[in-house]
């Protein structure tokens, strides 16, 4: 029997790995310059966590949720008795949730306290139909600030994630950046009752499941995939022109910074989250090439609320998350994905067995001073050596023949025009330093 990697997930080889590695990295670089610091929450909560973060309605909780039990667990359950709260455990898909847990968990925004400011990068899981760009075990980075609700900290976020995606390499030109304002429990209520009355009154144009999301949760039938629709339900009446008039003040004020930092946006007014924590702005990041109608790689929002839902004090807060998966497929629907591999900086080639040992002493004194080097293990022929060292894409050889060998020097061949010279080898890691780049 061959053992393969489950269903929807996949293996991050080294090229991926070093790309994801690559995208952690900038993350940390550009968020660090925002004040966010890095947080690592459990890749398993309480399955309450993700109920009262995402919503018992969802399709994420209703649907697409990998549990996780212990034996233990598992025997109560299959004898038909009831798992405690801490026996209910589950897998995270997305891990807004489990941030906003800490935070009330070691009341990290006391009230009166600057905004707490965080990101984190990580595997989420969703038991979803596998399909490209999407797969059970994904991986996404992300940033919350909580403690703030004023317009800055939107505008702030949103430059944030923006700044990210050019940092990875997708243009500014191959990105489209929408918002929109879901406004507040001032505001929305009507408004979801006039979006309630639309679909009854288009129900036989709308597909079943808008039509029973009138009942539930009548804006995320925004969210409806099926075209016919989102046709139907351009004519549906727009939040924006239902917004109190602190939403709408707020709304202006996060778009003037937006202006005034050069960013342009498209306002989307169908760009809505389906959650009633979710308060004011929302916005997506889509990538123009390539993805097909799977186009958004990141997006985020206000949520006001969801602090309060983990039993803390009121404090306003909103977050991003981005798909690295998306963000690679992005990078290359647009010709600008990296293809790197840290190729050794230098190859150490030996003319004979005898030369093996001192080719072993030479590669761990270069790697302790820092440069990446390989040799050959298997001490095979001169050109199967350099074959390999062509293959690696090292940049210079290091040749250490019989008689280099009894004169304390090496060969130093550059890879790429085949130049060859004579180097001491005392002085070998200070000429090589001063050829690398
Ligand atoms: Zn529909
Ligand atoms: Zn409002």
């Amino acid at each position: 029997m061959n053992l393969q990697a489950p269903r929807g997930t996949t293996d991050l080889l080294p090229e991926q790995a070093l790309a994801f590695n690559v995208l952690e990295q900038t993350a940390l670089d550009v968020f660090s310059r925002y004040g966010y610091a890095l947080i690592e929450v459990p890749t398993f909560e309480q399955l309450d966590v993700f109920v009262r973060g995402i919503g018992q309605s969802t399709d994420v909780i209703g649907k697409e949720m990998f549990f996780v039990y212990s034996m233990h667990a598992a025997e109560k359950l299959a004898a038909g008795e009831t798992l405690k709260a801490d026996e209910r455990l589950a897998l995270r898909p997305e891990a807004t949730a489990g941030v906003a847990r800490a935070v009330v968990e070691h009341n990290l925004v006391p009230p009166g306290a600057a905004p707490a400011k965080f990101w984190y990068a990580g595997s989420m899981f969703r038991h979803e139909r596998p399909q490209k760009g999407r797969l059970r075990e994904f991986h996404q980075i992300g940033a919350e600030c909580i403690g703030a609700a004023e317009p800055t900290a939107d505008a702030e976020v949103i430059i944030m994630l923006m700044r990210f995606f050019e940092a990875v390499g997708i243009p500014r030109q191959a990105m489209r950046l929408l918002v929109n304002s879901m406004g507040d429990e001032q505001c929305r209520p009507a408004y979801r009752e006039k979006v309630r009355e639309f679909i009854v009154a288009h129900s036989e144009q709308l597909c079943a499941d808008c039509v029973r999301r009138a009942g539930t949760n009548p804006l995320r039938a925004f969210d409806c995939k099926n075209l016919s629709c989102q046709q139907v339900l351009v004519d549906a009446p727009k939040l924006r022109d239902e917004l109190c008039d602190d939403c709408r003040q707020h709304y202006q004020q996060v778009k003037d910074y937006l202006t005034a930092a050069g960013l342009s946006f498209e306002e989307a007014p169908r760009l809505v989250r389906g959650l009633d924590y979710y308060t004011r702005t929302v916005f997506e990041v889509q990538v123009v090439n390539g993805l097909g109608s799977q186009n958004a790689i990141g997006g985020g929002g206000r949520y006001d609320r969801l602090i309060e839902e983990f039993g803390g004090k009121p404090t306003p807060g909103l977050g991003f998350a981005v798909g690295m998966e998306r963000i690679q497929l992005a990078l290359e629907a647009n010709g600008c994905a990296n293809r790197m591999q840290l190729s050794p900086q230098v190859f150490i080639v030996v003319v004979g067995a005898e030369q093996v040992s001192a080719a072993f002493d030479l590669a761990l004194r270069l790697r302790d001073a820092n440069i990446r080097c390989e040799l050959d293990h298997q001490a095979r022929s001169l050109k199967s050596q350099f074959k390999l060292a062509n293959k690696l894409d090292a940049q210079l050889c290091v040749i250490i023949g019989p008689e280099e060998l009894a004169q304390d020097e090496v060969k130093l061949r550059m890879m790429e025009t085949g130049d060859e010279q004579t180097v001491a080898s005392a002085t070998l890691t200070e000429t090589i330093r001063k050829i690398l780049p």
